[in-house]
C-alpha cells in the first residue's frame, strides 16, 4: 500500500483519467498519461538501481519531468531533492552530497555544471532530460536519456509500501540568512499542507493554476502545484516568469489561481500589458514568502482581485498562516489566521503568548511541520521548543487573532534601545511612486549603536533624492525609525525567489 504522493497519480487516473493534468509548451498530460509516465519512470529509476531510501534530485526549470520525478521517487519511496537552478555549481555539489545523491536528473541548461561537478558529488546515475551525449561532453561516461528511461519502464503498477511518515523530500531552504539547510519532509507533512491549502483556499476541481514560481521552491510546489493535483485541476508548468508573459497565459488559459512572491507580482503589475490585460478569470491570487508590501496589496485591490497574503517556511510544507478571502479587504496587510490542520501561536521570550498589539515570535505545531533538518542534530533540536517550531519571524496579532508580519528577527535593527523592523521602513519607502526597490539594513554608529540605511533602486529617468525619500516616510515612521542615511543602487541582491539577500548589502556597507 502506498499512503504517500507515489499513489497520487494513480488515485487521480482512477478517478479523473481523461483531465488535463499538466500543461506545458503548447503540451498537455491528461492524469492518465501522468500516471503512465510516471510508472514507467519509476521503473527507468529502478533499474538505475533506486531503491528506497535513496535520495533522487532534480536540476532544471518549471517542467513535467519535475513532478514527474518526484512522484516517481515517491512511488519507489525514495526521497525527491529538489535544487535551486539559480545556485552555483559549489553550491549545488554541496547539497548533492551532503543529501546522499545517487541519482540525479536535469535540464539542458545544467548540463556543463553537471559535466563539472562530478567527480565531487556521490551522484550513481545521471538522467539527462533532452538525452544522452548531447551536453558538456560527458556523453561519454554516460547520461542515461529521460525519454529512454521512460520508453524502457514497463507500465505494470510498482507497488512498494510507503506510509505517511516516509521521508518524502529534503528540500533546502532558501538561503536567505545562511547556508541553505535540508528540511526533512515527510509524504504525511506535504499531504496535510496540501489539504489545509485546499480546505481554507476553497479549491476547486476545475481550477487552473499558472505555476510561473519555482517548483524547487516549497511554496510553488507545496502551496499551488500539489494542492491542484491533489484536487484534479490543472497546472500550466512556465519555465522562467516573465511579467508580459504571465498576463499572455492568464488569458490564454484562463487561469484562476495563481501564487507568487511579492516581487513577482510587483513585476507584473508594472506590466504595460497590465491596465489592458483580461483578469476577469482569476479567482485567486496568494502572495508570501517575503514582507508583502500594501502598495502591492492596493494595485491588486483595485483590479477587484482576490489578493490574499499567506505566510510559511519551508519547514512548515510550508503554509503557516493564511488570509481568508473574506478578510482580504478588512485586513488587508495582515498574514490571517493559521491553516485548518495547524496551530500557531505568537510568543515572548518567556514563550507566553504575547498579548494583542505586541509582537513577539511566530510558533507552529502540526501535522504539516518537518522533521528536523537532514544532518544537523543540533541546529534541529535548537529548532524546536516543547515541540513547536520557532520560526524566526516577528508578528503582531490583533484583536481578532490576525497576525501580521512584521519581519525576521534577525534582520532587526537596535538603534539606541529601540527595535526597528526593516521590512515596516522598507514598505514606507516603497509609497514614494519613484521607488521601485528598498532595502533597509543596520549600519554601525557611534552615538546609536547601529542606524538604519536605506538602499534604493529608483525609477530610471526620475531625479529622486536622499531629501525626497526620507520626506516620503517623515510623517509615516516615528523619528526613531527613519533612515539616518539613503544610498542609491542599480539592483538589489536577491535569492531565486525574489528575497532580498541582506547578507551581501551588509557586506557592502561595512556592517559584517
Ligand atoms: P533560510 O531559512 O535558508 O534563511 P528562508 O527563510 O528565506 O531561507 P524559506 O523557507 O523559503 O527560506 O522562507 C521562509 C521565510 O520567508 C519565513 O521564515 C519568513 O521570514 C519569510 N516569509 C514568508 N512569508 C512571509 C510573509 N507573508 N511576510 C513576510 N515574510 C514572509
Ligand atoms: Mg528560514
Amino acid at each position: 500500500h502506498n499512503e504517500g504522493l507515489g499513489s497520487w497519480p494513480a488515485r487521480r487516473a482512477r478517478k479523473t483519467p481523461q483531465r488535463p493534468a499538466l500543461i506545458h509548451d503548447g503540451r498537455t498530460f491528461t492524469y492518465a498519461e501522468l500516471d503512465d509516465r510516471v510508472t514507467r519512470l519509476a521503473h527507468g529509476l529502478r533499474s538505475l538501481g533506486v531503491r528506497r531510501g535513496d535520495r533522487v534530485a532534480y536540476l532544471g526549470a518549471n517542467h513535467p519531468s519535475f513532478l514527474e520525478t518526484l512522484f516517481a521517487a515517491g512511488a519507489l519511496g525514495a526521497v525527491f531533492v529538489p535544487l535551486n537552478t539559480r545556485l552555483a555549481a559549489p553550491e549545488i555539489a554541496y547539497q548533492l552530497a551532503d543529501s546522499g545523491t545517487s541519482a540525479l536528473v536535469y535540464g539542458p541548461a545544467h548540463a556543463d555544471l553537471v559535466a563539472g561537478i562530478r567527480d565531487q558529488v556521490p551522484v550513481r546515475s545521471y538522467v539527462a532530460l533532452d538525452g544522452p551525449g548531447t551536453h558538456g561532453g560527458h556523453g561519454a561516461q554516460g547520461a542515461h536519456g529521460y525519454a529512454d528511461l521512460l520508453a524502457g519502464g514497463g507500465a505494470e503498477p510498482v507497488d512498494e509500501p510507503v506510509s505517511a511518515d516516509d521521508l518524502c523530500m529534503i528540500m533546502y531552504t532558501s538561503g536567505t540568512t545562511g547556508r541553505p539547510k535540508g528540511a526533512m519532509l515527510t509524504h504525511g507533512n506535504i499531504t496535510w499542507n496540501a489539504v489545509n491549502v485546499l480546505i481554507d483556499h476553497d479549491l476547486l476541481a476545475d481550477e487552473v493554476a499558472l505555476v510561473s514560481a519555482p517548483l524547487f521552491h516549497t511554496a510553488g510546489l507545496n502551496m499551488l502545484t500539489l494542492p491542484v493535483l491533489l484536487k484534479g485541476g490543472r497546472c500550466v508548468l512556465v519555465g522562467a516568469f516573465d511579467a508580459d508573459a504571465t498576463l499572455d497565459l492568464i488569458e490564454r488559459h484562463r487561469v484562476s489561481f495563481m501564487f507568487g512572491v511579492p516581487a513577482m507580482f510587483q513585476q507584473v503589475a508594472r506590466s504595460p500589458r497590465w491596465e489592458g490585460a483580461d483578469l476577469s478569470s482569476l479567482r485567486l491570487l496568494t502572495c508570501g514568502g517575503a514582507p508583502v508590501p500594501p502598495t502591492l496589496i492596493a494595485a491588486y485591490g483595485e483590479r477587484g482581485l482576490t489578493f490574499l497574503q499567506g505566510y510559511g517556511m519551508t519547514e512548515a510544507s510550508p503554509g503557516v498562516l493564511f488570509l481568508d478571502a473574506g478578510h482580504a479587504v478588512s485586513k488587508a496587510g495582515s498574514a490571517g489566521v493559521q491553516h485548518f490542520f495547524s496551530d500557531v501561536r505568537v510568543v515572548d521570550s518567556s514563550f507566553d503568548d504575547v498579548p494583542p498589539g505586541e509582537t513577539g515570535e511566530v510558533v507552529v505545531r502540526g501535522p504539516h511541520v518537518f522533521r528536523g533538518y537532514w544532518g544537523l542534530p543540533r541546529e534541529s533540536a535548537a529548532a524546536f521548543t516543547d515541540g513547536w517550531f520557532r520560526s524566526g519571524d516577528a508578528a503582531r496579532v490583533d484583536e481578532d487573532g490576525y497576525a501580521y508580519i512584521v519581519d525576521r528577527i534577525k534582520d532587526m535593527i537596535i538603534s539606541g534601545g529601540e527595535n526597528i523592523y526593516p521590512a515596516e521602513v522598507e514598505h514606507a519607502i516603497l509609497t514614494h511612486p519613484d521607488v521601485l526597490e528598498c532595502a533597509v539594513i543596520g549600519v554601525p554608529d557611534d552615538k546609536w549603536g547601529e542606524v538604519g540605511r536605506a538602499v534604493v533602486v529608483a525609477r530610471p529617468g526620475s531625479d529622486l533624492t536622499a531629501d525626497g525619500v526620507l520626506a516620503a516616510v517623515a510623517g509615516r515612521l516615528a523619528p526613531y525609525k527613519i533612515p539616518k542615511s539613503v544610498v542609491f543602487t542599480d539592483r538589489l541582491p536577491r535569492n531565486a525567489a525574489g528575497k532580498l539577500l541582506k547578507r551581501p548589502l551588509r557586506t557592502d556597507h561595512g556592517t559584517a
